[in-house]
């Protein structure tokens, strides 16, 4: 499932191939994909238009189309994107494609159509509008500001992780790394969090993230050292050597160390 790095990742696949690229035809192929948007209007509104900026913010994507006219992605489960030449490569889960002028596709294609494609007038308005917590990697979340956004909530620290209230683009398997490296348990109380330990939480938050970035612009593969290499019940935790447990945490499949997460 796509968390911020992956996004962050399609972002740039979006600008390495779309960029500054004329829309020539819009395709539509399947209009359940679609948010608030009707094909018609989303057809009328990009074709002929050109990509002109991509803006990430949490798992949100955003292209630039014109004045006020902003394409917007969000990947669901199984959303990507694909870029290509020859139309007979139409991907099987190809929902939207967009037929450039000098010859390339870029179809956003999900199987399973829990990803949204749509259309915003500005993706500030959207962040506002739909109360987006801010984007872990920006650099105005310092750590004063984080604490101050935790210490207004109350409950577990990992489903606060995961709102995209407080922050933006955590899904289950970075908040399940970011508190394993940070040695909290994933149902601490915020509240019962002391400042260091919040400090830890932010730190990893920041290191995890960026760490994975890096990690999916490459070719390589998750290091031993993570915990999502030990996502198994009864693994041994590679910090420690304590044992690796599985529980329910809001709903989610949550592993964490036994021993050296308190
Ligand atoms: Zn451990």
């Amino acid at each position: 499932m796509p968390e911020l790095p992956e996004v962050e990742i399609y972002a740039r696949y979006f600008q390495r191939h779309a960029l500054g690229q004329r829309i020539a035809r819009v395709r539509v192929l399947d209009e359940r994909i679609l948010g608030a948007t009707r094909k018609a209007t989303f057809i009328r509104r990009l074709t002929g238009e050109q990509f002109t900026t991509v803006r990430r913010h949490g798992k949100h994507l955003f292209a630039q189309a014109g004045e006020r006219n902003w394409l917007h992605l969000h990947f669901g489960m199984t959303g990507d994107l694909a870029y290509y030449c020859d139309p007979a490569e139409d991907p099987r889960f190809a929902r939207v494609v967009f037929d450039f002028d000098g010859g390339g596709h870029l179809a956003f294609e999900d199987m399973r159509l829990f990803g949204i494609v749509d259309l915003t007038s500005d993706p500030d308005d959207y962040i506002r509008e739909h109360a987006v917590g801010l984007d872990p990697l920006d650099p105005a979340l310092r750590l004063r500001l984080f604490r101050r956004l935790m210490e207004k909530r109350r409950g577990a620290i990992k489903p606060l992780l995961m709102s995209q209230q407080v922050v933006a683009g955590i899904g289950n398997l970075y908040a399940d790394e970011t508190l394993f490296r940070a040695s909290i348990h994933p149902l601490r109380p915020v509240d019962r969090m002391t400042p260091d330990e919040m400090k830890a939480v932010y730190t990893n938050m920041r290191r995890v993230l960026n760490e994975m970035v890096a990690l999916k612009a490459g070719e390589g593969d998750y290091p031993a050292r993570m915990l999502v290499q030990h996502r198994e019940e009864g693994d041994v935790c590679p910090r420690c050597g304590g044992e690796i447990r599985r529980t329910i945490v809001g709903g989610r499949t949550t592993y964490f160390c036994s021993r050296h997460q308190r």
